[in-house]
């Protein structure tokens, strides 16, 4: 085998290249695995833009990403060379007071694979092998790749107060907007409302058996009306704009929640007045739990389907049409590259 491989590096504020670079070399307890697909998310989009507060450039980005185990130094570990394999790419200390107390997900120096250190935007990656996950062999590892951000979506149904029959409204239409509408359809919401600006992502999400609403018309008017003047019982927040923030406290029902799921670029306005009149609940949420990443696998394996949130598959060598794509006007859904 060669020593060399190619890979989309980062190399400063909207620049990135393909390159030819060393191949990675394992030590003790870790994988390398041969890459098959790497979804970009909305946080390479931040590295990209230099707007990220810890990624250093040069770095292979890439955190959503399945591949098959060409090679291992991990021999405590069941993980063999041939697995249909992909990773949950969070890096946590071990030490801090949230890592002692259960909840490794919200480490006070959270770190993920393809942010922090080198990820899957690779022929190649290596991956300490308590981080691979198996796949079933009936689950194609393109579709695979939606794990990572439908655990995010996971993570964020399981913390909310949803129950059986509810109403739902999720404000933003993107990727982590349809999968936490699919989530919360899974969870047992009765209707999902998914407010989007996109024609193109409406026509996704009509399709998948949402209740659509064009966001640039008036949403509170229409999510009012359709649910009899009370709002929704859930709000998922999944566009991170102020615009959405403001919303979601006119559209949620009294006594309702609100969730941030959308990662916020600056800080947003929100009516606290609000909050207390309606006497709203509102919450965070941050990546997911191992749990999470079952319950997401889980879902892949029993509906498929969550694939058509995939919109596109480039080589390697389109990373940056990819990245183009995606900063664009929402004709794209998730990408994925395949080197
Ligand atoms: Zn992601
Ligand atoms: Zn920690």
């Amino acid at each position: 085998m060669t020593s060399r491989m190619k890979a989309v590096v980062y190399l400063g504020k909207e620049q990135i290249a393909v390159k030819e670079v060393e191949k990675p070399k394992l030590k003790p307890g870790e994988v390398l695995i041969k890459v098959h697909s790497a979804g970009i998310c909305g946080s390479d989009l931040g590295i990209y833009a230099g707007k990220h507060p810890r990624a250093k450039a040069p770095l292979i980005m890439g955190h959503e990403f399945t591949g098959e185990v060409v090679e291992t130094l991990a021999t405590e570990s069941d993980i063999k060379v041939g697995d249909k394999v992909t990773v949950n790419p969070l890096i946590s200390c071990g030490n801090c007071q949230p890592c002692q107390t259960g909840n490794a997900h919200v480490c006070k120096k959270l770190g993920l694979i393809g942010i922090d250190i080198d990820g899957g935007f690779a022929e190649y990656v290596k991956v300490d092998a308590a981080k691979v996950l198996k796949l079933p062999q009936d689950l194609p590892l393109d579709v695979a790749c939606l794990v990572e951000p439908l655990a995010v979506c996971v993570h964020a149904v399981r913390k909310s107060i949803l129950k059986a029959g509810d109403t739902v409204a999720v404000l933003g239409g993107g990727p982590i907007g349809l999968l936490t509408a699919i989530t919360a359809r899974y969870a047992g919401a009765s209707r999902v409302f998914v407010t989007e600006i996109s024609e193109s992502r409406r026509d996704l999400a009509r399709s998948l058996g949402f209740t659509v609403i064009d966001a640039s018309q008036d949403p509170e008017a229409e999510i009012l009306s359709l649910t009899r003047g009370n709002g929704a019982d859930v709000v998922y927040e999944a566009a991170g704009v102020p615009a959405t923030a403001t919303l979601a406290t006119r559209l949620v029902k009294i006594t309702g929640q609100i969730v941030i799921v959308g990662v916020f670029k600056e800080p947003a306005k929100v009516d606290l007045q609000a909050v207390n009149f309606r006497e709203l609940s509102l919450i965070g949420v941050r990546v997911y739990t191992p749990r999470d990443y079952e319950v997401a696998i889980d879902m892949l394996i029993k509906n498929q389907e969550i694939g058509r949130v995939i919109s596109h598959k480039l080589p390697l060598e389109q990373a940056q049409e990819g990245i183009e794509l995606m900063r664009g006007t929402g004709h794209s859904m998730k990408i994925l590259l395949q080197p």
